[in-house]
């Protein structure tokens, strides 16, 4: 088996024994190998492995790296982690599978006009932070009526937990707002704190060095 193999095999099995701790089916959980920043050789060495959901954060990065990859492995998925600015919509349109990461009525205006019908989450400023994206919770419901208004396909909210404090309780506020608002989908959980996000409900984690970093 190849590193990023066992890496990815290691990974699977973790979310699996989260899921199962948690009375749920392993397979309403879905890995997001996000490979911003990594080689086409580390990405195509995980596809041969298996993986087929990739998230990367920057357009730009996308339009240059994954052309070829997309041309060899056509049923790879792509997923955009990152803040996306409204002047790119249109180019992201064309470059992403799923976007993770709708945050403003701007973008929504863009994605509309970019005709975007693909699966979308709205990532929410779960820790109510300054310099992070995200809707403020007190806004999401009216920004979540337009969303839906504007007939976006809504597949569920993502967040990104303050760092260097424990996630939990916000992956957990996270998915009382879905509830709260009649969403499916849950993207949240990252290397250092998947186990946790998987326990309390995400059916979509992002892995990044976790699956692509070398551990000992
Ligand atoms: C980089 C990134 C990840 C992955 O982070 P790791 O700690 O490397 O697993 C997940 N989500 C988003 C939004 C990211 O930018």
């Amino acid at each position: 088996m190849s590193d990023a193999a066992a890496r990815l095999a290691d990974l699977r099995n973790a979310i699996a024994r989260a899921a199962k701790a948690a009375s749920r089916d392993p397979e309403g959980v879905q890995l997001i190998a996000v490979s911003k920043g990594r080689s086409a050789e580390a990405i195509e060495a995980l596809i041969e492995a298996g993986q087929r959901d990739f998230g990367e954060n920057r357009v730009q990065e996308v339009a240059a790296k994954w052309p070829e990859l997309r041309r060899r492995h056509p049923d790879v998925r792509l997923h955009m982690i990152g803040s996306l600015q409204s002047n790119k919509a249109e180019e992201a349109a064309g470059l992403f599978d799923v976007i993770h990461s709708l945050d403003r009525a701007s973008l929504l205006q863009a994605m509309v006009k970019a005709e975007w019908h693909g699966p979308t989450y709205v990532q929410v400023n779960i820790g109510d932070e300054a310099q992070k994206g995200g809707i403020a919770i007190a806004e999401l419901p009216t920004f979540l009526d337009k969303v839906r208004d504007a007939g976006i396909n809504l597949a569920g909210l993502m967040a990104i937990p303050p760092s260097e404090v424990e996630a939990s309780p916000y992956f957990a506020l996270l998915a009382k707002l879905a509830r709260r608002h009649d969403v499916t989908g849950l993207s949240m959980g990252m290397s250092s704190d998947f186990t946790s996000a998987v326990m309390l409900g995400a059916t979509t984690v992002r892995v990044g060095s976790a699956l692509f970093e070398e551990t000992g």
